[in-house]
């Protein structure tokens, strides 16, 4: 086996061979602690019939050890001075494809029926950049991708929403649209002194495991969505409140608004954060002749 690209004298030995400056912008913190990778890559559950699926390689750290494991990898990297990094520090591995680009901007789709023939499942597993981790797991869930799980560090902060259940502060429209595709668990958290450069936040591991069937059918899904989020709009209003600001003239609807709560079985005076999947899902399909 070769030598971990993830320990700190070989990252800055790397760093120093290509000059290497961290972009901020681009939260460029790496990974320098081969256990990490090890527990990280392990909760991904990849074997040599697996794809792995990685976004931001960076001088590829997890690469390597998911290079080790899976079948196949294709890392997507948007900062153009990685790539030959990356050809150098992957050289050993003959199956790594690096794709120079903004995973938002990538047909994901694509790539996996192209990359990923013969292969019985696919894993996304990165080291997410923080700055656009939502948008990154919301355009990937969203296109409804032929992938098993994805298992991402991120911010705890925002892991701790992600996996949040009613009736706690974490709990918002970003726990419903996540719980909604996936079974969500925050696996790890990971301190500050295994990344370079150290991030001034706290990090965590989230597994989320994709359902095969929603956990509730409705009428629209679009809808479903439009309601959640406008049932958080003002956290200590109630339900009634937050639907008369959100909906569709509902200041002058609040009659309408407050017959469909009660068909849904769902006392106005409630907050959203009290609301199940499942009661949302109810609230959803009754607001929707009147407001979808
Ligand atoms: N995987 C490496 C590791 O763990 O050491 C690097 C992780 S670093 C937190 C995030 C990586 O994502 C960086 O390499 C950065 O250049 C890359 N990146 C940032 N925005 C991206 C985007 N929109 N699409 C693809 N890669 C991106």
């Amino acid at each position: 086996m070769h030598k971990d690209i993830a320990t700190p004298a070989r990252t800055k030995e790397i760093l120093d061979k290509y000059g290497f400056s961290f972009k901020k912008s681009l939260g460029q913190n790496f990974l320098i602690d081969p256990n990490i990778l090890e527990k990280i890559t392990g909760y991904a559950e990849l074997d040599e019939k697996s794809g792995a699926i990685e976004i931001g390689p960076g001088i590829g750290a997890l690469t390597e050890h998911l290079a080790r494991k899976a079948g196949k990898v294709v890392a997507f990297e948007i900062d153009q001075r990685l790539l030959p990094v990356l050809e150098d520090t992957l050289s050993p591995y003959d199956n790594v494809t690096v794709i120079h680009s903004d995973i938002l901007e990538a047909d994901v789709a694509d790539v996996i029926s192209r990359e990923f023939a013969g292969m019985e499942r696919v894993a996304v597993v990165a080291n997410l950049p923080y700055y656009v981790t939502t948008p990154i797991l919301m355009k990937l869930l969203e296109s409804r991708l032929p992938i098993d799980s994805m298992t991402v560090m991120m911010q705890k902060e925002v892991a701790d929403r992600i996996s949040a259940s009613p009736s706690t502060k974490e709990y918002g429209s970003l726990s419903i649209a996540i719980q909604y595709y996936t079974e969500a668990e925050t696996v790890m958290t990971v301190p500050k002194t295994v990344f370079m450069p150290q991030p001034n936040v706290a990090s965590a591991v989230v597994r989320l495991k994709m359902r095969k069937e929603p956990p509730v059918r409705v009428e629209d899904e679009a809808f479903l969505f439009k309601v959640t989020r406008g049932s958080f709009v003002q956290r200590r209003k109630t339900i009634l409140n937050n639907l008369q600001a959100s909906m569709p003239d509902g200041k002058k609807r609040k009659d309408e608004i407050a017959s469909a709560l009660e068909a849904a079985g769902i006392d106005p005076g409630r907050r959203g954060e009290t609301l199940t999947l499942e009661e949302f899902g109810r609230l959803a399909d009754s607001l929707y002749p009147s407001f979808g």
